[in-house]
């Protein structure tokens, strides 16, 4: 168990008037006890009471996964209904907060046994805590960078495009991405020619041609923190316009990076990123927000997004990753995770963000 976190997160309870915070499998869970525990219909809940010590409700045959130390263990044989456990425990509660990630089966079934209870969300609590990364988490977060930065030096010495099919590419990018150190491959998108205009294209058959212009946005998990990272390659000769394009991305990118600063209004950071590329004439074109946080979670809390006041503290990190998007033809993206420190900001990615030539 992460005991200063979860006495942090106990604070934050007692000051918001929640009694009992519920968090089955998934970041929330991993972030206060070290516990990844598995997603399954066997269910598996943290217990968080505002005074006093937290329990573990966990199936028998995972009870030996769990970290040893500060936890007391509820462990439950097949024959048993856990939901029923997590109800006992919460008898005497009024309010209660459950994590984002609980399936609505156990949630359903909490709600039915415990009919006084109002229920609120989980990210309420553990987004406080969680959107300001420690020493720790920044150490782990920079490794991962580190490590896509290398896997992003090999790619044009060692993946073959032309002629290929992105889901191919797709395959290399992983390998790399683990090969650089990183515990798994998480996601790899390969965008090429037209598919490159839209921003999350699932790789798939197209096979890569000479003048493609093509989108790589690709990360894994390192020590249970993510990374994400998209450099815009193209195969042989750019054409002018790519050319062109690809430079209003790249000062949109550091038009972003330079924005960001302890104090300064998440959507400030938008607004930075976009106002170089409706200068360019092309803002139609550049159809996301600017960023997310990223920590446990490939995505989650800050979002770089107009209408987001949250002003930005030492501590976060998050993507800097503005695109242009061009119908048919093709799609440009640079990505770049930054960490916001108390003098400004720290790159996590360096590698080149020039239009990268492949063969
Ligand atoms: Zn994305
Ligand atoms: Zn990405
Ligand atoms: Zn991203």
């Amino acid at each position: 168990m992460a005991e200063h976190r979860v006495r942090r997160l106990q604070r934050v309870m007692t000051e918001v008037g929640i009694d009992t915070a519920l968090f089955s499998t998934g970041p929330d869970l991993y972030y206060l006890t070290g516990h990844s525990g598995r997603v399954s219909e066997r269910l598996t809940m943290l217990g968080v009471p505002a005074i006093g010590e937290p329990w573990l409700v966990v199936p028998r045959l995972e009870a030996p996964l769990v970290p040893e130390g500060g936890l007391e263990l509820m462990v439950w044989d097949e024959t048993t209904d856990p939901v029923g456990l997590v109800a006992a425990r919460c008898r005497n509660a009024r309010r209660v907060a459950i994590g984002d990630h609980t399936w609505s089966v156990f949630l359903v079934g909490l709600m039915s046994r415990l009919a006084d209870v109002k229920w609120s969300v989980g990210s309420d609590l553990t987004r406080r805590l969680r959107v300001i990364k420690d020493e720790s988490e920044l150490a782990a977060l920079a490794s991962a960078g580190a490590a896509m930065d290398r896997a992003l030096d090999r790619v044009p010495d060692e993946i073959r495009f032309q002629g290929r099919s992105e889901a191919e590419v797709a395959g290399d990018l992983r390998r790399l991405t683990v090969e650089e150190g990183h515990d798994t491959a998480e996601f790899a998108i390969v965008a090429s020619g037209p598919n490159g205009a839209s921003p999350h294209h699932s790789p798939g058959e197209r096979l890569i041609e000479t003048g493609d212009v093509v989108v790589c946005d690709f990360g894994g998990s390192l020590d249970g923190y993510q990374s994400d990272v998209t450099r815009t390659f193209t195969v042989g000769d750019p054409s002018p316009e790519a050319i062109e394009v690809h430079e209003v991305v790249r000062e949109a990118n550091r038009a972003g990076r330079r924005a960001a600063a302890p104090g300064v209004p998440c959507q400030e950071v938008d607004r930075a990123a976009r106002e170089v590329i409706e200068r360019a004439g092309l803002g139609e074109h550049f159809i996301h927000r600017t960023g997310h946080g990223i920590g446990i979670e490939v995505h989650e809390h800050p979002y770089l997004v107009e209408g987001n006041t949250e002003m930005l503290a030492a501590g976060m990190t998050f993507s800097v990753e503005p695109g242009v998007y061009l119908p048919g033809r093709f799609g440009v993206r640079i990505e770049d995770i930054v960490a916001c420190t108390e003098s400004g900001l720290t790159e996590l990615n360096q590698a080149d963000r020039g239009l990268i030539v492949v063969s």
